[in-house]
């Protein structure tokens, strides 16, 4: 069975997005006569660095940081890897906070500099995949210099008390930096208010183009150069300019928060729907993570007695895209260590398929998706021994 149309239903929104078109209208003349070197002598030159200078300054007014602190990177694993280990570098040695449900960018940089005598304290959040402050609190020492803790969850997400994670590591003096690659233009950010010092974003989750993001660091905080090179982003971050995906970057920010109010309210119904008819409709059903304290588009799913692997197949028959876990760990055989760090036993785990929507979602589309849902999820249980066992 294929969605009447033929088409595709796409609800793997946190894995990646469609281009926009505006974006890549905005991009063509700088992949075309728009191709100067940024860093050259003349006004062909002048004139494209200047697109850049205004790209970078409008990222900045987004979180309310100023253009200087704005440093282009290839995306959300680079500028992770950057908070991480430029801030260990200039520290030398001492400790880290973060938590168990970060993104692989930040654990593996975090494991990268454990290796080289650093120690790390990983958070576990409660069971509703909200990070307690008191937890923080409590595992601070002498010597911690960094916080690291995502601004909302990749698989399930939770939505993070950044602010007062901020106050606190400020009251310290300890740098905080916030993966914010899932929740830049989803939710209101402003890096003052939260009193964030480093935070990373990502272009294509945003209907941008992928490879490019940014590393937003206080003025200040950090001084190392990551990448050594020619001096582009003020001698911080070498390398020729992408200059057609830093203004196409932009360009996505640009549409995202526009429309972001009547966006993410759209969104949250259509998610709330979708989450209703999901938990009253399918027996042994549940919603991983807070219910209301999540990104608009999210949703994450456990079936029990069901193959989240098989039913994202299923659904793809189907015309559905959906993803087990996150995209990065699918076919790694391993149960998410998200949904380990809120406490889900692994046969749950591999029971679990992660819906995100965008504005493009319709009422019918959900309808559909619902409908194939319960089939396949009958016809699963039907097959599955534990299910005839338990029944
Ligand atoms: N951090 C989070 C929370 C993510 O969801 C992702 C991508 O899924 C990344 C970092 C990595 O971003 P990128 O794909 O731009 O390297």
């Amino acid at each position: 069975m294929k969605k009447g149309d033929g088409s595709m239903i796409y609800m793997d929104n946190a894995a990646t997005t469609r281009l926009h078109p505006e974006v890549i209208n905005a991009m063509l003349p700088y992949m075309g006569k728009r191709y100067a070197n940024p860093s050259g002598a003349y006004t062909f030159s002048a004139d494209v660095k200047n697109d850049i200078n205004n790209a970078e300054a409008f990222l900045a007014q987004t979180i309310q940081a100023k253009p200087q602190e704005i440093y282009i990177t290839s995306g959300g694993t680079e500028s992770d890897n950057w908070a991480v280990k430029i801030a260990a570098e200039e520290h030398r040695r001492g400790h880290i906070i973060t938590t168990a449900m970060e993104h692989h960018a930040i654990l593996k940089s975090c494991e990268a500099v454990e290796k080289e005598g650093f120690y790390v304290t990983y958070i576990r959040p409660a069971e509703n995949g909200i990070v307690r402050l008191t937890d923080i609190q409590r595992a601070v020492r002498p010597d911690t210099f960094l916080i690291s803790v995502m601004a909302a969850n990749n698989e399930i997400g939770t939505i993070q008390p950044v602010a007062q994670i901020g106050a606190f590591a400020r009251r310290h003096r300890i740098l905080f930096h916030t993966d914010a690659v899932q929740a830049y233009t989803n939710m209101d950010i402003d890096v003052n208010a939260m009193q964030i010092d480093m935070l990373s974003t990502s272009a294509h989750k945003l209907n941008g183009p992928k490879g490019i993001g940014f590393l937003y660091i206080r003025e200040g905080c950090v001084k190392t150069p990551f990448i050594h090179g020619g001096g582009q982003e003020r001698g911080m971050r070498s390398g020729t300019e992408n200059t057609a995906g830093i203004i196409g970057f932009a360009k996505a920010a640009q549409t995202a928060m526009a429309n972001k109010p009547v966006r993410t309210q759209y969104e949250m119904r259509m998610r709330d729907y979708m989450i209703h008819r999901v938990l009253t409709e399918i027996p042994f059903s549940r919603l991983n993570g807070d219910s209301r304290k999540r990104l608009p588009g999210n949703m994450n799913f456990s079936f029990q007695f069901v193959d989240g692997g098989t039913l994202i197949v299923m659904l793809d028959k189907q015309g559905i895209c959906a993803s087990a876990g996150s995209a990065c760990s699918t076919g790694s055989g391993m149960p998410s260590h998200v949904l380990k760090s809120i406490g889900l036993p692994d046969e749950l785990s591999f029971a679990t398929v992660r819906f995100t929507i965008n504005e493009e979602i319709t009422r019918q589309e959900i309808d559909y998706v619902v409908n194939c849902l319960k089939n396949d999820i009958a016809q699963l249980r039907e097959q599955s021994e534990d299910y005839q066992n338990f029944l």
